[in-house]
């Protein structure tokens, strides 16, 4: 037993200093988007790099292998739940994902994407498709040949998917996507034939300072803890963290837009309610992050959306936003400002779509990755199926391809494939586990009218955030809810919330 002992304590020593590795890297990526002089760029891209390169070294080392083997049978012999059952168990597979991936290989890829992203940073206002479709066919072969280091694979896309959503599958994701298509369609072509709701009060002017002190006074609110985080500006808002105690978000001001601050904060601020929420006892091991982009995004989503723009929250809120706003908002009712930031409208661009009609966007692209991938869409024929399907599902072409197939970064700055479904994903579970919090708790509505989200906020503690990584996504929802992933609570949500605003 002195033996295991030594061996678990020597696997996690390692795994600790592999996890300080990155989170140095972090912390240096953090301040390139927020602080650093332009001046800084070079070197802090090799730094990074450098980071990463040691930690790479030290994680696929035998060495770790050989522990992992050494303690399976202590580990088995744990009940599942167990954080050492669950750190042998996770640490195994992200092991097994990493020694599979040959050192040149990464190399290439990191090498290749970083050429893309340049020229398509250049590509995207110059509405120059042709001008990254060779980085773009390229990007698709390295993606193929990813899949192809992890042979049994269902689909050529699953371990691209594995990625970011670990345990889900291209089929049982389409499947849902099926089901859920079948559903928005309707619900989003009665929404869009009637009037578009009015939310121009919302593009007045409005004061950084006071947008940046009401935005945090309402995150303050939710349970974001100041004296584990902190908020800068930056150009495109992201949550990072350094270690469970150091968990930040960064957002931008739009003066002339309220919505940018304050919903995009709620956002930042759900994605780090789930890092702050992770069990101390995981600390600087695999396991305290989040399960996977699908439940880090329903948590960014159930925050900004299922609690900050309903009718609920703003009964408590509106008071005090006019207040800071009498001039801009003094005349406009709470019924016209809750329809007003839920407005919900076909548009271009993904970033700025509504919750309606942001899955379609969202869908558009996991279905054209799997054909890229398949071999059944060719890099030079995408820019006409990208505006094809836009047409179909939003009834608008594209004016230009700087709009369309252009707008995102993730084709361009990382693989094809497994990039976006994680988005939907967590569109659905928020509604699912907000659907199995109010079962636990049937007040939650209620207390949120008195600004009071500590039943809320604690039941996603001790039903999803508390596991860190110790449960894939599947597990945690079935653990969490009851039943598997299901778009029901969804659809449900969205027929009764805009169904009240559209008389559907
Ligand atoms: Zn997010």
């Amino acid at each position: 037993m002195a033996e295991i002992e030594d061996k678990l304590a020597e696997l996690k020593t390692r795994l600790a200093e592999i996890n300080d590795l990155g989170m140095a890297a972090s912390l240096l990526s953090w301040d390139q988007l927020t602080y650093m002089p332009q001046g800084g760029a070079e070197a802090r891209g090799r730094q990074m790099a450098t980071l990463s390169k040691i930690a790479q070294e030290k994680f696929i080392d035998p060495i770790i292998g050989k522990l992992l083997d050494d303690l399976a049978p202590y580990a088995e012999s744990l009940p599942y739940d167990s954080d050492d059952a669950s750190l042998v168990r996770v640490t195994r597979i992200d092991y097994e994902n990493a020694t599979k991936l040959p050192p040149e290989f990464v190399a290439e890829m990191y090498t290749h994407l970083a050429a893309s992203y340049q020229v398509w940073t250049e590509a995207r206002p110059a509405n120059d498709f042709a001008k990254v479709q060779p980085y773009l066919e390229k990007t698709l072969e390295l993606s193929r040949k990813y899949s192809e280091y992890y042979p049994g694979y269902e689909h050529i896309a699953d371990p691209l998917i594995d990625m970011s959503d670990y345990g889900m599958k291209a089929s049982s994701i389409r499947k849902l996507f099926a089901e859920l298509r079948d559903q928005l369609v309707p619900i989003v072509k009665a929404i869009t034939s009637q009037d578009l709701a009015d939310d121009s009060f919302l593009h007045l002017h409005f004061p950084e300072n006071q947008q940046m002190a009401f935005a945090e006074s309402v995150i303050r609110q939710l349970g974001y803890d100041f004296n584990r985080g902190r908020i800068d500006k930056t150009h495109h808002p992201f949550m990072t963290k350094f270690s469970l105690g150091d968990v930040r978000i960064t957002t931008r001001v739009k003066e002339d837009y309220l919505g940018e601050t304050l919903f995009s904060n709620i956002h930042e601020a759900g994605h780090a309610l789930y890092e702050q929420g992770i069990d101390m006892a995981l600390e600087a091991s695999p396991l305290g992050g989040g399960t996977s982009s699908g439940v880090h995004e329903s948590q960014s989503r159930t925050w900004e959306n299922l609690v900050g723009r309903s009718e609920e929250f703003w009964e408590f809120f509106y008071p005090r936003l006019q207040t800071e706003f009498p001039a801009q908002l003094g005349g406009v009712t709470l019924e016209r400002f809750h329809r007003g930031i839920n407005k919900v409208e076909r548009s271009l661009i993904r970033t700025d779509a509504d919750e309606v009609t942001y899955n379609l966007h969202v869908m558009l692209r996991f279905d054209l990755e799997l054909a890229m991938l398949e071999g059944k869409l060719a890099i030079r024929d995408l820019p006409e199926a990208w505006n094809s399907r836009f047409q179909q599902d939003f009834g608008i072409t594209p004016p230009d391809n700087r709009d369309g197939v252009l707008q995102d970064v993730h084709w361009f700055g990382g693989f094809i494939g497994g990039a976006f479904q994680g988005y939907t994903l967590g569109n659905i579970l928020s509604a699912q586990f907000f659907d199995a919090a109010q079962r636990a708790h049937p007040a939650i509505r209620n207390e949120m009218r008195q600004g009071q989200f500590g039943s809320l906020h604690g039941w996603l503690k001790d039903n999803v955030y508390r596991h860190g990584r110790k449960f894939t996504a599947p597990e945690v929802v079935e653990r969490a809810t009851g039943a598997p992933m299901s778009i029901t609570p969804y659809i449900q949500y969205l027929k009764t919330k805009y169904g009240k605003l559209y008389s559907l």
